[in-house]
């Protein structure tokens, strides 16, 4: 199914953004103040213009009421990402999504209605950082301030057990919600309690960040 999406600003993460959207076959308008931006997405996107996204009367013209779903990732001009997220919730767009510089600036915009605000930079920071201090945790996702999903690879500790042979949730207070297996690259979602942990699988699980944390240092941590 085809969803209409526009992307205002061009910059590497709007660009980015409309690039895997058309290349997943959606349709994108693409809008950027500057030519030189716009131009380079004229044959990758449905259609790409020159607009300023602050001026009501133009997203008007541009038919901005149509679309399900707009991206506002204006980068260094705040004011103007604020402005043009406004504008949209008042013009009746469903969903918003706004990129955010810093965490005064997305207060601002989850206060004037945007439906997700993004803090790609931030986000990525944490990511690597997580990273960077447990080789063994691959991905982390923040679900709230103090609760994520990681993917840890299984360590020595693990290896060789059942779920309910590490009781994890009674331990840990974190669940397991899926084991992705390091020989068949297949994902077991919702895992049985007898489900066996082999070497070079990695776990999801879910739960508040100490706990996690507890039980990456008991049972994960390199050893
Ligand atoms: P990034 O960090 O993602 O590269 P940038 O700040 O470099 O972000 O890019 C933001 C883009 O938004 C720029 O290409 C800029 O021309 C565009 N932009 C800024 N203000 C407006 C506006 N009012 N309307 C449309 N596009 C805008």
């Amino acid at each position: 199914m085809k969803r209409e999406f526009a992307v205002i600003g061009l910059g590497r993460f709007g660009g980015s953004v409309c690039r895997e959207l058309s290349a997943e076959g959606m349709d994108v308008l693409a809008i950027d103040t500057m030519e030189s931006k716009v131009s380079q997405f004229r044959n990758i996107a449905s259609h790409a213009v020159i607009a300023d996204a602050t001026d009501e009367r133009v997203l008007k013209e541009l038919g901005i009421r149509n679309i399900d779903h707009v991206i506002v990732a204006i980068g260094e001009d705040i004011q103007a990402s604020i402005l043009t997220t406004l504008m949209l919730k008042e013009l009746g767009i469903k969903k918003v999504t706004a990129k955010a510089q810093n965490d005064y600036h997305e207060k601002v915009l989850n206060k004037i209605g945007a439906d997700q605000v993004i803090h790609p930079e931030r986000d990525m920071g944490r990511k690597i950082a997580h990273s960077i201090i447990s080789n063994n945790i691959l991905d982390h996702l923040e679900l709230s301030d103090d609760h994520s999903i990681v993917e840890i690879k299984a360590g020595k500790k693990l290896v060789n057990q059942t779920l309910v042979d590490l009781d994890i949730r009674a331990n840990y207070g974190c669940n397991v919600v899926a084991i992705k297996s390091g020989q068949t690259d297949e994902i077991n979602v919702s895992p049985m309690a007898d489900e066996m942990i082999h070497d070079g699988d990695i776990l999801v699980i879910i739960g508040a960040d100490k706990d996690i944390s507890r039980f990456e240092k008991q049972l994960i941590a390199d050893e």
